[in-house]
């Protein structure tokens, strides 16, 4: 249950939207308020307001609820995920199938849909009656190399990830971007150099190892944290040819130069520097940020954009939007201006 000082606080700082069924608030994360119950979805904190807890995927700033002592639900392979990375059985985490189970909790019902972000990433869907809300979660609408898009939920409610809901933001064609990181690597190893990457250990150094294994047929050399993450991917049937920078053929292609690295940890992306590595780093904060530290940079992201974002509240047919994340107050007041629809951003 939300205790009195708590839930007085929440008052304090977050929108309360009242329907029939459901209130939704930003505290710590999504808090979605029934009248005699609670759901924490993607909590910031390990101490977690809500009666269940809901995780939508396995990267750092959305698993903090998988610490509470609350049950909780995530798609099966985001438990997966978070025990390679961390080393820790989850015991008390609720698993769910993506796109094929639904759950009862606390008087709704919950589907868990693909959000095409990263493996295993979900969207909720909660319907009670004829009342619907949907979660996007980290949300991605364009296949890559090795996720499917996500698919626009019908609902009457919508909670959506706004990390790129600038109008300026729009990627270039996801094949230009793996064409160009796919030259600047092949015109390096040809010229007897090798770049690094540094990369979320989860999705996006999966992408860039799948791009150099199919597009240069190179092996990729790999530091200890992505090949934890990898054997949940081949689990789940990809292949990836990789080096591991603790064997002694990766020590061997680290001070030769001989094979283009994707690192993780900063100490492993340090390491490559000294051994004269070029650095890279792909993302789709590069249409923002220079990253001057940097040899090249390449606007490749997990996220969808903000020509996908208005793609996917279109299809949805919400009647109210709520966003969050980097973009949430600049993107609910686009919505609000040239849509027409009620929206409203969740932020601290
Ligand atoms: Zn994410």
């Amino acid at each position: 249950m939300i205790g009195g000082k708590a839930y007085f606080s929440v008052f304090s700082y977050c929108f309360l939207a009242m329907n029939r069924w459901w209130s939704v608030f930003w505290f710590r994360g999504i808090l979605l308020l029934l009248e005699n119950f609670s759901f924490s979805i993607d909590p910031s904190s390990r101490i977690a307001e809500g009666d269940f807890i809901l995780i939508s995927h396995a990267h750092g700033d959305h698993i903090s609820g998988f610490k509470s002592s609350k049950p909780k639900l995530a798609s099966h392979i985001t438990i997966k995920l978070y025990e390679a990375q961390t080393g820790r059985k989850l015991i008390d985490a609720f698993p769910a199938f993506l796109s094929s189970q639904r759950f009862t909790v606390g008087g709704l019902d919950i589907e868990v849909h693909d959000s095409g972000h990263i493996l295993g990433s979900s969207q909720f869907l909660f319907l009670k009656h004829s009342s619907s809300l949907v979660y996007t979660g980290d949300l991605n609408l364009e296949e890559t190399i090795i996720t499917k898009p996500a698919k626009p939920i019908e609902c009457d409610e919508l909670i959506i990830d706004s990390t790129y809901g600038h109008w300026d933001l729009v990627f270039p064609k996801r094949d230009d971007v793996y064409a160009d990181i796919v030259n600047w690597v092949e015109s390096l190893l040809s010229s007897g150099r090798a770049p690094v990457f540094i990369a979320y250990s989860i999705g996006k150094a999966q992408e860039l190892i799948a791009l150099l294994n199919e597009w240069l047929d190179v092996k990729v050399l790999i530091d200890d944290k992505i090949r934890k993450v990898n054997r949940v991917y081949e689990a789940c049937g990809f292949k990836f040819n990789c080096v591991n920078l603790s064997t002694k053929e990766g020590w061997e292609a680290l001070k030769s130069n001989s094979l283009p690295a994707v690192f993780s940890s900063r100490e492993s992306f340090k390491l490559a520097e000294k051994h004269g590595f070029l650095k890279a780093i792909a993302t789709g904060w590069t249409l923002i940020y220079p990253y001057r530290n940097f040899h090249a940079c390449f606007p490749l992201s997990n996220h969808a954009d903000f020509p996908q974002l208005i793609n996917y509240i279109e299809e949805a047919k919400p009647k109210i939007v709520y966003t969050f994340g980097y973009h949430a107050k600049r993107f609910a007041r686009w919505i609000k201006r040239n849509m027409g629809i009620e929206s409203v951003a969740l932020v601290d």
